[in-house]
């Protein structure tokens, strides 16, 4: 396994075409915009090795039989189900904010499933492909991102009826020993800082869509692939390079990018699935399910940072003593442990899947993400109460450190004695981040935005076997 600083060197050692703020990057990982992102990510390999935390963030290969990064490591029961969900609150307890590698984690899994369950009905060899890709992401420790939104530009039409075809990454050529693919996804969270990206339909493909099933794995560097860094909340105060008014040494959400494939050739072992669209569907609930599951873990970690944050904040303006300021904290522990309690209740009621490895509850991952399309905006409003309105308007770090004002500032945004003006304006940027448009929109859209959780509640909550219940129950049609 790499530690924190082994992964960053890694990364050194490949060239992806990467462009920000309209210019290519020559080294992207240096800049201030991606470091934070790097540093971020770097923690869970850090915390991989350290002993104190080997039983979560740590697992036994059922591939190799050696000891691997959680983070790369196959479901293989619901013991594992339930590690990744406190690997996940341990993760976003450890940097306040998206460490970036559980969407990889969960492609791999829902990739292993596919892949067997094709080769099963068509006697391909997928799954034996990507076993070998897999095993070699275990020994050498990469990080892998998730690639499946696809821009998607007419969401009323499907891939192959849009004006573009080009709008869902597609199979454009079958050459000799491969394929060569073409299209974008975007919202990629860790995708420059990743070494692998795997790639996979956004949605399940009827035989007019087969050129749209396509699921690989593409190095970040591969030629024709072109990696476009979004503009994160408060990007600007990064390149300022003042931790206080960028609040953590590490990013605000995943860094997410566009991803540009420009005919793309794929050699066939690392293709998983090319044209198979009847597994397109199959993939995707799978993948998500594991996916909105997590969201119970990364997130309560990342609001137990937060509720610290508020509660420091609280004391620092000397009204933590109010029953009404307690009530509200009160309230914020009760929205992330129910989310928490979701996400480990959706991995105990795990089940086998055929291929080997376990899959979630999928009606009750999909409630967690649901609740938390709704409870990180709720903390985040709590959050937001507690705080004061200094969340919004608090002068920027320049002016504390101007020679004529700075003085005037510190003297009179202080705090409880015992606080520096400083830690008040630490605590105010964490906040002001953690509970930003990129953060709140996360808790939204990542992992399917809240009708597409709907869907899959109502289909796993079986209305029929409701009605049969309550027909019993309440003795209708009997005299
Ligand atoms: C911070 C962040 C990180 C992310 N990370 C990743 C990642 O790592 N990998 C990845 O693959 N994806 C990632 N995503 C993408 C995420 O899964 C999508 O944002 C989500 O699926 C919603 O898709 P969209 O953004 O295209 O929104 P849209 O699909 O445009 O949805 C917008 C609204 O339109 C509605 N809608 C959509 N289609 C229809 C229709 N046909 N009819 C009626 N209403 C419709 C939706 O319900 C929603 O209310 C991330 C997103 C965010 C915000």
């Amino acid at each position: 396994m790499m530690n924190g600083r082994q992964y960053e060197e890694s990364l050194k050692t490949r060239k992806p075409n990467v462009y920000y703020l309209g210019k290519r990057l020559d080294h992207p990982y240096d800049h201030p915009a991606i470091a934070p992102h790097v540093r971020t990510a770097a923690v869970t390999y850090d915390l991989a090795m350290d002993p104190a935390h080997a039983d979560v963030m740590t697992a036994v290969s059922n591939l190799t039989g050696e000891r691997i990064s959680r983070f790369t490591h196959l479901f293989w029961s619901v013991d594992d189900l339930i590690r990744k969900t406190a690997m996940l609150r341990l993760a976003g307890q450890e940097t306040g904010t998206c460490f970036q590698r559980c969407v990889g984690l969960d492609a791999a899994n829902a990739i292993w499933s596919a892949t067997w369950e094709i080769d099963r009905a068509k006697g391909t060899d997928y799954h034996a492909r990507f076993r070998a890709f897999l095993t070699r992401m275990q020994r050498e420790d990469l990080m892998s991102a998730g690639a499946m939104t696809d821009v998607k530009g007419d969401r009323s039409l499907p891939p192959w009826q849009q004006a573009d075809p080009d709008l869902y990454v597609r199979i454009v050529g079958r050459k000799p020993g491969g394929i060569v693919i073409r299209g974008a996804k975007t919202h990629i969270t860790g995708a420059v800082n990743s070494h692998e990206i795997l790639v996979m339909p956004t949605l399940g493909l009827p035989p007019e869509g087969a050129d749209y099933a396509v699921t690989c794995a593409v190095p970040v560097d591969a030629p024709g692939l072109t990696i476009v860094f979004g503009r994160q909340t408060n990007d600007e105060r990064k390149e300022e390079g003042g931790r206080f008014d960028y609040g953590t040494p590490f990013g605000v959400v995943g860094g997410e990018s566009t991803l540009i494939f420009d005919d793309v050739f794929v050699p066939d072992e690392r293709v998983f699935m090319a044209g198979e669209g009847e597994f397109a569907g199959m993939l995707v609930d799978q993948f998500a399910a594991w996916h909105r599951a997590n969201y119970g873990g990364c997130k309560a970690g990342n609001a137990d940072v937060l509720l610290g944050a508020a509660s420091l904040l609280a004391e620092v303006h000397g009204t933590i003593k109010n029953g009404m300021v307690k009530d509200k904290l009160t309230e914020i522990v009760h929205l992330v442990e129910t989310n928490f309690a979701g996400a480990i209740g959706s991995s105990a009621l795990g089940k086998q899947l055929p291929a080997g490895n376990w899959l979630v509850d999928p009606l009750l991952a999909n409630t967690v993400k649901q609740n938390v399309t709704r409870f990180v905006y709720q903390v985040a409003r709590l959050a937001h109460d507690v705080g004061g309105g200094l969340l919004s308007t608090l002068p920027s770090d320049a002016d504390f450190q101007n020679g004529e004002i700075g003085k005037s500032l510190t003297k009179y945004f202080a705090g409880k004695q015992g606080f520096s003006t400083d830690d008040k304006r630490k605590l105010c940027r964490y906040i002001e981040g953690m509970t930003s448009v990129a953060t709140l929109v996360e808790a939204l859209h990542g992992a399917g935005s809240p009708q597409a959780q709907r869907i899959v509640m109502l289909r796993q909550a079986n209305l029929p076997e409701k009605a049969k219940l309550a027909r019993k129950v309440i003795g209708l049609g009997k005299k």
